[in-house]
């Protein structure tokens, strides 16, 4: 088989090695010679997996005992509403910093169930920056911030410190790098960016910012319910579970957060190095905010763009194309993404310069 450099934003690339164990779990899993996609999740055998699963979250967050982690079907975009219909008082008001598209839809669903406010905003410059320094009224329910916006390419260096509950969208990149998971009231990660195929959302939550709302409840958008059932109020989505846990086992076994945060820093310095010393390209986002995890870079001779692509594709590189709102290049360096792929992309985009600079 070719091997290609997969540089998708999401679903992302995923370790060579979890995609044979999963695959061998469809056709015979943990030696009951039946597959993973069959067997009743109330099944030892599953429920050794969701517990683990838990588990690992846990210890690669470093979260104390207060913390409830769920698996969820719906994406990311389900925790849009969620966020605020189990956190957001009926008489309280929750806070929202805007760094894009996600961010905003997360805002319009939060303006759905109550009173919310936007307390910083990088709009005005087509979210190519993070916002810093901004006042956070103590009276919020919550802040909600996106620490790496996927489309834009900038990522949240520091985050802000306050005495509010801070919930944080980490889809993109989560596992990433070094967090204390005890500084956020509430995380989520949709599971196909950086963790496991799509169709499960990894939220961990502390408990004791629950049940306050005043509001009443349906059962499957509240957190309780499903922190009562285990993460098993109803069938969970297994298969994109088993793959998540099977993503964190290799990442716990390689060396853990600060093995592939070394290697993610590695990364990104290689390719922005070549992006700012390389006369075709220029990055797109303030140099403070870039983010490790989704690169943006454009053109300087955007009428050349057919001609990378070209070669992009001859060096079996795939998935460079920006976001439709951007344009230009993304490259996506997710954790399973080896620095032998990053080196490859600057070889061609160094080729590129001699050939057409
Ligand atoms: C992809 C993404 C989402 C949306 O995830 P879905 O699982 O498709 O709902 C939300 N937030 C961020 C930061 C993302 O990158």
């Amino acid at each position: 088989m070719t091997k290609v450099h997969n540089f998708s934003a999401g679903p992302g690339i995923l370790p060579a090695e979890v995609l044979k164990q999963a695959a061998e779990a469809c056709l015979n899993f943990d030696n009951l010679n039946l597959s993973l996609l069959e067997i009743s999740h109330r099944s030892k055998s599953f429920e050794k997996v969701m517990d683990e699963s838990r588990e690992l979250v846990k210890e690669l967050l470093g979260l104390n005992e207060h913390y409830q982690v769920l698996f969820l079907g719906g994406g990311a975009s389900l925790q849009f509403a969620m966020v605020p219909y189990n956190l957001l008082r009926t008489d309280g008001t929750a806070g929202y910093v805007n760094t894009g598209v996600w961010a905003n839809k997360a805002i319009k669903e939060a303006k759905m169930i109550g009173n919310t406010v936007v307390v910083a905003s990088s709009e005005d410059k087509k979210f190519t920056y993070i916002p810093k320094g901004f006042d956070i009224p103590a009276s919020l329910d919550y802040l909600h911030i996106t620490s790496n916006n996927t489309i834009y390419g900038t990522q949240i260096k520091s985050f802000p410190k306050t005495t509010v509950p801070l919930v944080c969208d980490m889809s993109s990149d989560i596992f990433s790098r070094y967090v204390n998971g005890n500084d956020f009231g509430l995380i989520y990660a949709g599971a196909q960016k950086n963790m496991g195929p799509a169709g499960a959302t990894m939220i961990a939550v502390d408990e004791r910012l629950l049940g306050k709302t005043g509001r009443k409840m349906l059962s499957m958008l509240d957190y309780s319910v499903h922190i009562k059932g285990g993460s098993m109020y109803n069938t969970p989505p297994v298969f994109p579970i088993y793959v998540s846990m099977l993503t964190m086992k290799w990442l716990k076994n390689n060396g853990g957060i600060a093995w592939i945060e070394k290697k993610n820093n590695e990364k990104a310095a290689t390719l922005y190095s070549e992006i700012d010393r390389n006369s075709m390209f220029k990055g797109t986002t303030e140099v403070s905010d870039r983010s490790n995890m989704n690169v943006t870079f454009v053109m300087t001779k955007p009428e050349l763009e057919a001609e990378f692509d070209k070669l992009t594709k001859e060096a079996n590189l795939s998935g460079l194309r920006g976001h439709r709102d951007v344009g230009g290049y993304r490259a996506s360096l997710y954790n399973a993404l080896p620095l032998e792929s990053v080196n490859v992309l600057v070889e061609v985009m160094q080729a590129f310069e001699k050939k057409f600079a």
